[in-house]
């Protein structure tokens, strides 16, 4: 048998939340965000979830090619472009849709050979301050992009530092709206927090919205708000099982470091996860995991194979036990990715991204 260790992809909760990202922007077309292997999920894995999707947004070529290789005819958009001139063929050869966000793509184009002209999207650095022409340069960009034979249609996006947080939108969405007024073409501003949040606001109104990790279940700006709170439901299920039972007395101590003393007499589970399978080393005592659908804790420090589970509380629990890391337990219980990730001191998004390549994966 092999060890006990799956991840379970739910294509109903992919449905789902992509529905709810375009409830949240009634108006608007979506991209399903499907970038880093669909966060972690895998392409191939996600796509049946989401192909009643608007498109697909996403950075890596070979991404591309994949979501072609399923069927996929719709638009396809790379986020960052093209990383050098000779991407612009595969572009022209597959239909791609790129953003443009420096002076060096432009000129790539310029030089590009091709029958059928390209649909760029130009990116507004509103105050990222990562990729893309600020403001004042970005009239300029346009009207080169504009005067192009490469290009039939320019539509427009940026990106926000602040949707999911208390600085917000406002100041980028100012600057994006003075700098776009009067250029023709169609826009994409939100990611999900500002879909979520702001999606139904005129101002931020827009013909695409990009829902990446709200397709996923995580919500954005947890712990303002939680996935229950903006009816997400999990993607992605992280389960084991118990493989050893310890009986712990008072002073007994737990794992590498000795981490863990019981200050009384309990039972562990010893489960079949570890940080080689992509579970953050840096949850300790207290993390929240489910034994048997029933919430309890790890306890001690993660291993690279195992985990140590407190069996207090959870009646019947012993080997062959379900552990459920994150997800959805056989009971119905859910516990959200977000949890885990706020006990590591990171975001879901990551949780779900490093998610190791050993782990089997089912889709459901
Ligand atoms: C990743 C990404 C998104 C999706 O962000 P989420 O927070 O996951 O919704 C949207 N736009 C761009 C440009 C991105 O790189």
């Amino acid at each position: 048998m092999p060890r006990p260790i799956q991840a379970t992809i739910h294509t109903a909760a992919l449905q789902h939340n992509l529905g709810r990202a375009r409830r949240a922007a009634p108006d608007a077309l979506v991209w399903a965000v499907v970038k880093a292997n669909a966060y972690g999920h895998g392409i191939e894995r996600v796509f049946e979830g989401l192909r009643s999707a608007d498109g697909f947004a996403l950075l890596d070529l070979a991404e591309a090619e994949r979501i072609r290789a399923l069927g996929w005819r719709g638009p396809i958009l790379l986020l960052e472009g093209v990383f050098e001139p000779r991407d612009l063929e595969l572009c022209s050869r597959l239909g791609l849709w790129h953003a443009v966000h420096c002076d060096e793509q432009i000129d790539w184009l310029a030089a590009h050979k091709t029958q059928a002209p390209h649909r760029v999207f130009l990116k507004m650095n509103s105050g990222m301050n990562r990729l893309g022409f600020t403001p004042e340069r970005y009239r300029a960009a346009w009207a080169r992009l504009n005067a192009l034979t490469q290009v039939d249609e320019i539509s427009f996006m940026t990106h926000f530092s602040d949707a999911d947080g208390p600085r917000g939108i406002g100041h980028q969405m100012a600057a994006f709206l003075q700098a776009t007024q009067d250029l023709p073409g169609e826009r994409s501003v939100s990611n999900s927090a500002a879909t979520l949040r702001f999606g139904t606001e005129p101002q931020v109104r827009a013909d695409w919205v990009r829902a990446g990790i709200v397709v996923y279940g995580s919500a954005p700006d947890h712990p303002e708000r939680t996935a229950a709170d903006w009816d997400l439901q999990p993607a992605m299920t992280l389960s084991t099982r118990i493989i050893g039972v310890q009986h712990l007395r008072p002073g007994d101590t737990v794992g590498y470091g000795s981490r863990f003393t019981a200050d009384r007499a309990m039972s562990i589970g010893i489960a079949a996860c570890g940080y080689a399978d992509g579970y953050p080393r840096h949850c300790d005592t207290g993390t929240p995991v489910l034994v048997n659908g029933v919430r309890t804790r790890l306890v001690a420090r993660v291993s690279m194979d195992m985990v140590t589970v407190d069996l207090t509380g959870v009646p019947g629990a012993g080997i062959g036990s379900e552990v459920t890391l994150w997800g959805r337990a056989a009971n119905g219980t859910v516990l959200p990715i977000d949890e885990v990730a706020q006990a590591a001191g990171t975001v879901g998004y990551e949780l779900m991204c490093a998610l190791a390549q050993r782990v089997p994966v089912v889709v459901d």
